[in-house]
Order: C-alpha cells, then structure tokens, then sequence
C-alpha cells in the first residue's frame, strides 16, 4: 500500500479511489484497487443544509452536488474534498448509495476491479429529467 495516499485518506474512506476524467461525464470516481462485492468503499460528507436551501443551490450552480437526506435535511458536498462526491450516475451501476445516520456511503454491488468507474443509480434527481444520461449502459433510462 502506498503510504502517502493512506495518510491523505479519512478512515471512512474504506477503499483508494482515484479522480481523472469520465466517459459518462465530466470527472468521475474510479476504483484505484480491487472492491470485493458489498463492501463500503466511502463516504461523502459535507455541509448540513436545509432542503429549503438546498433547493435554492441547485437553481443556482450548473454542477449540483447535493443529496436530499430527509424531507428537511440535505447536505452540500459542493466544498468536500471527497472523492466519492465525483461518482457518476448508471442506469447499471456496480455500486449503491446508501444514506444512514446522516451520511452518504457508498458499497460495491459486484466486484470491481482496479481502473473501473464506480457507478450509482441516482433515482430522482434535481434535474427532473431535463438531463440526458451519458452512461451508455444496456438499458438506460435515457434520462435524470
Ligand atoms: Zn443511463
């Protein structure tokens, strides 16, 4: 293991993640060594807000990166320096998101393996589905 990246990483960041350019979009998240299927692979967490804000935000910024917690509460990662915050929608993703105790954590769906793109299916978005999906997989939605 590389010392240096172990140091820099927060103990909830379970596996090495690596952020380069995507073919779906922009920047992506992209395994830096092999995920055993169901195991945590990190967290994102950010700013606590309000939906209300949140809300506001995502009417303001080309880029959102907010996820809605609760009817109320929602958390801005637009300032987080986590790499999992880069992971990009599949309609066929090989990980899940899963929101717990106020925290968004990511586990593998499947093996993956280093130099893969980590993938989760977004659900409903704050795009409504004005967005067209870029993930290429068999069976896309088409849209977020
Ligand atoms: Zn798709």
């Amino acid at each position: 293991m590389d010392t240096a990246t172990a140091a820099a990483r927060p103990g909830y960041q379970k596996y090495a993640v690596d952020v380069h350019p995507s073919a779906i979009d922009g920047q992506g998240a992209f395994a830096a060594e092999a995920i055993p299927t169901r195991r945590k692979i990190g967290e994102i967490r950010g700013e606590s807000i309000s939906v209300a804000e949140a809300r506001i935000r995502a009417t303001r910024t080309e880029r959102i990166m907010i996820v809605e917690l609760s009817a109320k509460k929602a958390i801005d990662f637009s300032k987080s320096a986590d790499p999992m915050r880069y992971t990009n929608h599949s309609c066929h993703p090989n990980a899940r998101l899963c929101i717990r105790q106020g925290r968004v954590e990511f586990y593998a769906l499947r093996d993956i393996a280093p130099g893969e793109e980590i993938t989760v299916d977004y659900g409903e978005t704050h795009h409504e589905g004005k967005l067209r999906c870029q993930c290429g997989a068999p069976g896309c939605r088409g849209a977020l």
